[in-house]
């Protein structure tokens, strides 16, 4: 008896055990491929090949439907090969074991496969089915989609007809995405002279930690606090009311995910010292209070550290500053065609202060126009 039976709709559940038992790793995707053409063969459907290793089979309208246009449904056939440590495995050779347990599906020791064997599963159900009342049907089925896209980057336009596609590699079950941003890096970089600071003077470093973060394409109109807006604004409001010299400014890490944390070290006058204290504590306060429960675990805290060797050159410091002030991040503008959409954003991610006095600022931008 299968694991899957009783699982509906049956047709998709009998080819997903069938795919399992298929090693199918990126970029070795030989036989899975040979079982999607035994499998036109077998349905008497058209199949072919292109030079990368990507499958088309596709299935002629039922009566009637002869007008309507055609669509292609895509999945990949390759799949992410991840196993529990001790579990012997060999991806070469090894089926994956699926099992049920609590009404969810998984695999034995391994990664389950799902992505994306259940959309071929889908596929190779509508193909099969003899009632199916459709249009013309091209199913793509592409290789290498984890490791580099090389099936889909290299597709032939003209190795399908359709023109109406639906990708089945979505994580959501009953959604369908009707579009998708397109995104870009922007990256400035500037110099800095080094200068030593006044051995008199002492150091101070100051650490913002504990916001919230999420991704840049699904939380950036959330509102949630950026570390390196908030760090930027505390330096820029410093050097206002106190003659201070930036040492180091890091923050943020990913360019998609929303900076959390950021550090800097600073160098002023030992008079100045316990006013910046009272000054950054304040300023923290104020902050605290604008997010509300956005970002309850901000943390700014400012201790007194051994002084650096270099500081910033003072015109590069304010254009430092001023930059990152300026830099816009979040929601720059909403779709007018659908209620919440944000059409275009940006994320300043971080900021770095590198080797050779060398500042790199990195933004990624996300459009859907
Ligand atoms: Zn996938």
């Amino acid at each position: 008896m299968s694991v899957f039976t009783g699982l509906k709709p049956s047709p998709i559940w009998n080819y997903f055990e069938d795919i399992c038992r298929i090693p199918r790793l990126s970029k070795n995707e030989g036989r899975i491929r040979r079982y999607l053409v035994d499998f036109a063969l077998k349905n008497n459907l058209d199949v072919k090949e292109d030079s990368i290793g990507n499958v088309l089979i596709s299935k002629e309208p039922s009566h009637g439907t002869e007008k309507r246009k055609t669509v292609v449904l895509q999945s990949h056939m390759d799949m992410v090969g991840e196993k529990n440590a001790e579990y012997p495995h060999d991806w070469s050779v090894d089926p994956v074991i699926p099992i049920v347990t609590d009404g969810w599906v998984s695999a034995r020791g391994t990664t389950l496969g799902a992505d994306d064997g259940i959309g071929l599963a889908s596929q190779l159900a509508v193909l099969a089915d003899k009632n199916l009342k459709a249009g013309r049907l091209e199913c793509l089925f592409t290789v290498d989609e984890e490791s580099g896209m090389t099936g889909a980057l290299n597709l032939d336009s003209d190795f399908f007809s359709g023109r109406i596609l639906l990708n089945l590699d979505s994580e959501d079950e009953g959604i369908l995405y009707i579009g998708c941003a397109g995104g870009m890096e922007t990256i400035g970089t500037m110099k800095y002279k080094p200068v030593s600071p006044d051995k008199q003077h002492t150091a101070l470093e100051i650490s913002l930690t504990g916001l919230h973060g999420g991704h840049s394409g699904d939380e950036i109109h959330k509102g949630y606090g950026n570390s390196v807006k908030i760090m930027t604004r505390l330096l820029w409001k410093l050097s206002n009311q106190f003659d201070i010299s930036v040492s180091i400014f890091n923050g943020g890490n990913l360019r998609n995910a929303i900076p959390r944390e950021a550090f800097s070290v600073i160098v002023a006058d030992r008079s100045a010292a316990g006013e910046i204290r009272n000054v950054t504590e304040k300023f923290y306060l104020t902050v605290l209070e604008e997010f509300g429960k956005l970002e309850e675990n901000l943390k700014i805290s400012i201790r007194e550290t051994d002084l650096p060797t270099t500081v910033m050159d003072k015109e590069n410091q304010l254009k430092l500053l001023a930059s990152l002030n300026c830099c816009p991040h979040g929601a720059i503008a909403w779709s007018q065609e659908m209620e919440n959409l944000v059409e275009t954003s940006t994320n300043l991610a971080s900021v770095k202060f590198e080797e050779e006095n060398e500042i790199r600022i990195n933004t990624t931008q996300r459009s859907s126009i």
